[in-house]
């Protein structure tokens, strides 16, 4: 375990359980040095607990690259709950996980991940304040949105001459929270949309309300198109996927989009610009972390309008450098974190 912890940085790892309601859970502390540690909490099956752990240190290794170069004053965590074949009382698990939470007195911030909902955390907010993303806090899916069609623009900046989005063919992969959020944004700006869900009811409604054309879901990640948008599960991009890309540009919403780093390179090599997921989709972060301090609208706003500037500065070093900017961006928030 401490080899794990040692190849991933890992600050701390906390395990619990509390057999009066089923609960197991990891929490997984990978830096505090910037700030106190923010992540999601997953509620999941897994096959055992090693996978739960792994799980649990390389998505807290990821909540802090993306916290550190959205400029936030927030380290990175997560937590992953062993979801439990059979549950009695949902909330009263959810409880006795904020009870935990708690106890590490503020070193770690909880919010919504997959498998869990606000009502989750409205239960874990009964025992702690180290909690976001509760009923009366909100969706922060339209923020990720906003972010990732700033992100989309300065990739267009880079790759293709200009950030206008008339005329601009965008495939999207994934019409949930943020996907459909998004095809509305771009659609109001004149893009051509291409678009693909495991859920048909999704695609009708972006063809019949944003005049989508739907593609098949084995067919959208080799569409021709002028930027492809990931924005459902992680790891689509391997090396025989990015072989049958034909797009200029890879920028989406979906977390770790890259099924191993070295894909990354296959890209570069293909002369595909990838904007790196965890800085186009930190729009969400953002508005979680500024609205848990009590920040404006205004100031969200401000800081989530950042996101376009930074990918600017990442793809103006990729270039000079001639390397990916996915590998520019680790490199960076490496510095961030370790000095
Ligand atoms: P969601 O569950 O609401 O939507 C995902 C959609 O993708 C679903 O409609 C699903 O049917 C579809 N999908 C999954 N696999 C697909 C495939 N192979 N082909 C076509 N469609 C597929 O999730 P979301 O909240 O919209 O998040 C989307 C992605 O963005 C996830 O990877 C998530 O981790 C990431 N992300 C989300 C946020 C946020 O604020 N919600 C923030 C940062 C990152």
């Amino acid at each position: 375990m401490f080899a794990l912890m040692e190849a991933a940085r890992l600050e701390a790892l906390h395990l619990a359980q509390d057999p009066a309601t089923g609960l197991k859970v990891v929490i997984a502390i990978h830096s505090t040095r910037l700030g106190p540690a923010l992540g999601g909490c997953r509620y999941l099956p897994y096959p055992d607990s090693t996978s739960a752990i792994r799980d649990a240190i390389r998505l807290a290794q990821g909540m802090s690259y993306k916290a550190a170069l959205a400029g936030l004053a927030l380290g990175g965590g997560k937590a992953v709950i062993i979801r439990p074949p059979h549950v009695g009382d949902r909330g009263a698990l959810f409880e006795a996980f904020g009870r935990f939470v708690e106890s590490l007195d503020g070193l770690y911030i909880t919010a919504v991940d997959s498998g869990t909902s606000s009502l989750d955390m409205d239960c874990i907010a009964r025992h702690t304040r180290f909690v976001t993303s509760t009923t009366d806090e909100g969706d922060p899916s339209p923020y990720t949105a906003r972010g990732v069609l700033l992100g989309i623009r300065a990739t267009a900046r880079a790759r293709l001459g200009g950030d206008g989005l008339a005329g601009l063919r965008i495939a999207i992969q994934g019409l949930g929270h943020v996907g459909f959020a998004l095809a509305e944004r771009l659609a109001a700006g004149g893009a051509e949309l291409l678009v693909s869900d495991l859920d048909y009811g999704r695609v009708q409604q972006a063809v019949e309300r944003l005049g989508a054309w739907p593609v098949a879901c084995e067919a959208l990640l080799s569409v021709p198109c002028d930027i492809l948008v990931p924005c459902g599960l992680g790891g689509v991009l391997s090396g025989e996927s990015v072989a049958g890309l034909r797009c200029a540009a890879v920028a989406g919403a979906a977390n770790n989009q890259l099924a191993t780093a070295d894909v990354a390179d296959l890209l570069q090599a293909r002369g595909i610009l990838y904007a790196p997921d965890y800085v186009i989709n930190a729009g969400g972060l953002i508005f979680v972390a500024l609205h848990h301090r009590g920040e404006s609208l205004a100031a969200i706003n401000a800081h989530l309008g950042r996101i376009g500037e930074r990918l600017d500065d990442i793809y103006e070093q990729a270039a000079v450098e001639r390397r990916s900017p996915a590998r520019v961006a680790d490199e960076q928030a490496e510095r961030l974190l370790y000095g």
